[in-house]
């Protein structure tokens, strides 16, 4: 085995928290390890924010509402936003390489979501002065309008497998609207959320605008979600845990957006042009090492075409290699030896299922780094838990189905509904199908759409509720108030 890969050193002291435009110790003084996945060892420390940062991030959130941030014109704010997004497109490559350090995403994978990010802060800043309101037509004497305002400081709890993207797509949008924001980036992996907030001071965001508490869930987050002062939270993550979140925010009667990850499916007809979807087929699965709410994890394939799918796919697996991060092969590390249990512990349920195929770990990957090897499973009955649960590692199963009413039965039938691909030719089975699937994203011989900044995005079912991306989070991210004057 070979040297692992040294960490880039930090520009940044990653140990403090950002309150009111100042880089702060967390009150209590603590820190938090962060470790590199693809070698397994810590990397530096992190701040351990607790409820009194919160506190003090919510109040200086507020603050900067009274003040600067709080009287800035729509087009100052989404001058400001696209200024960011013009720095993070500068710094492209260098928060790549933070994200793979931290999360251990292949350098290219990293370098994508570095560019979602400015193109998220490019889109809403754009959109910051395009958010209208009405005018509605009333009884004899008045004068109707509405208004679109912000809801105030709203809270973003932020998962590890995307944090730029996440980040981009919720605190982007939350800004353009005019709220300020505070942000609570996953413990394990919240360095570029840390960067992005030394960005855009540099872009020149007013103090307050953006706070950033790292720390643990049931610490900083629990408080985040739980403050009296917020006025809406955003959360992306686990099922457990976003019930819990909604659960808080409720208490204080709160709007919250849940995006919750998914099982989602594709599904192949007879028809299909299968030279188009096979690298969708396996990139869906193996993306991010398969931690991806919108991962495709079943694939439902037509009997027609079953034997050929499932060998095409097999050849595909095992051209995967698993490695370091920075070395940039088709699949990184997990993001957690903790993660690694997960997954290990689904794989050891498939068996007794038919290995179809599987990816290679390259041999001089470090023993301590959180590698798994990408499994596709064959043959799969819909209830077994690996055609079911969500397990967010590089795993997929493959299901054959007869009829168009028995794939629909099959990709309906767990408790998510986050995306779902068509792939057939028949144009009228692609419209029918659209309508059918329940899912909050449906894509035709595609998947994903190439990320899609400005395509509303979230879930039904226990994927979750609310949107985000595109010009529909702007309404999520702002209340609508109605005018009516008299005059007669
Ligand atoms: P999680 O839901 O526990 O954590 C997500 C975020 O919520 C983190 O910032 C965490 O600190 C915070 N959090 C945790 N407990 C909290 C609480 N009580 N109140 C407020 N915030 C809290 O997810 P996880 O433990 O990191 O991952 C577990 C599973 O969640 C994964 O295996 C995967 O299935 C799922 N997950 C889904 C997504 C997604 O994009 N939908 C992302 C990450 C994880």
């Amino acid at each position: 085995m070979s040297d692992a890969p040294k960490p880039d050193p930090l520009w940044f002291d990653p140990s403090l928290c950002l309150i009111g435009g100042c880089w702060v110790a967390p009150a209590g003084g603590e820190t938090l390890a962060l470790a590199d996945p693809s070698i397994g060892r810590d990397i530096c420390r992190i701040a351990r924010g607790g409820p009194a940062d919160i506190d003090a991030a919510v109040g200086a959130a507020e603050n900067a509402l009274a003040g600067e941030w709080g009287r800035m014109t729509a087009l100052e704010r989404g001058r400001i936003l696209t200024r960011l997004g013009r720095i993070v497109l500068d710094r492209a490559d260098t928060l790549a390489r933070l994200e793979a350090m931290d999360v251990g995403k292949p350098l290219s994978q990293a370098r994508a979501d570095a560019l979602a990010l400015a193109r998220y802060c490019e889109f809403y800043g754009g959109a910051a002065d395009k958010v209208t309101g009405q005018t509605i037509p009333y009884l004899d004497g008045y004068t109707v309008y509405t208004l679109r305002e912000p809801h105030g400081v709203t809270g973003h709890i932020v998962p590890w497998n995307y944090p730029m993207q996440i980040i981009g797509r919720s605190v982007g949008a939350a800004l353009a609207m005019g709220n300020a924001c505070v942000l609570k980036p996953a413990e394990e992996a919240c360095l570029t959320a840390l960067a992005f907030a030394h960005l855009a001071i540099e872009a020149g965001l007013p103090a307050g605008a953006l706070n950033v508490v790292p720390g643990l869930g049931s610490e900083a987050g629990a408080a985040l979600a739980g403050h009296p002062g917020v006025r809406h939270v955003s959360f992306t993550g686990s099922v457990a845990t976003g019930a819990a979140v909604q659960a808080a925010a409720a208490r204080n009667v709160v709007p919250v957006t849940l995006e919750l990850g998914g099982k989602s499916p594709q599904l192949v007809f007879d028809d299909a042009d299968l030279d188009a979807a096979l690298p969708f087929l396996v990139n869906a699965g193996c993306q991010n090492a398969g931690q991806t709410c919108s991962a495709s994890s079943r694939i439902l394939v037509q009997r027609g075409v079953y034997e050929t799918v499932k060998e095409r796919m097999a050849a595909a697996y095992y051209e995967l290699t698993v490695g370091p991060a920075m070395e940039d092969l088709r699949v990184g590390p997990l993001i957690s030896t903790r993660q690694k249990e997960i997954v290990t512990g689904f794989l050891e349920r498939g068996a007794g299922l038919t290995v179809a195929g599987q990816g290679r770990i390259v041999d001089h990957a470090p023993a301590s780094g959180a590698y798994v090897r990408p499994t596709l499973f064959a043959d799969v009955p819909p209830d077994h838990p690996l055609a079911r649960d969500e397990i967010f590692g590089p795993v997929q199963v493959l299901i054959p189905f007869s009829t168009e009413d028995q794939a629909v039965a099959i990709a309906n039938g767990t408790d998510y509904g986050l995306v779902a691909s068509i792939w057939s030719r028949d144009g009228a089975r692609q419209m029918r199908l659209a309508k059918r699937l329940r899912s909050g994203q449906v894509f035709i011989n595609n998947y994903g759409a190439g990320g899609g900044v400005e395509l509303p995005f979230g879930g039904v079912g226990k994927s979750g509720h609310g949107r985000e991306k595109g010009f529909e989070a702007l309404y999520g991210f702002s209340q609508l108030k109605t005018v009516a004057a008299f005059h007669g």
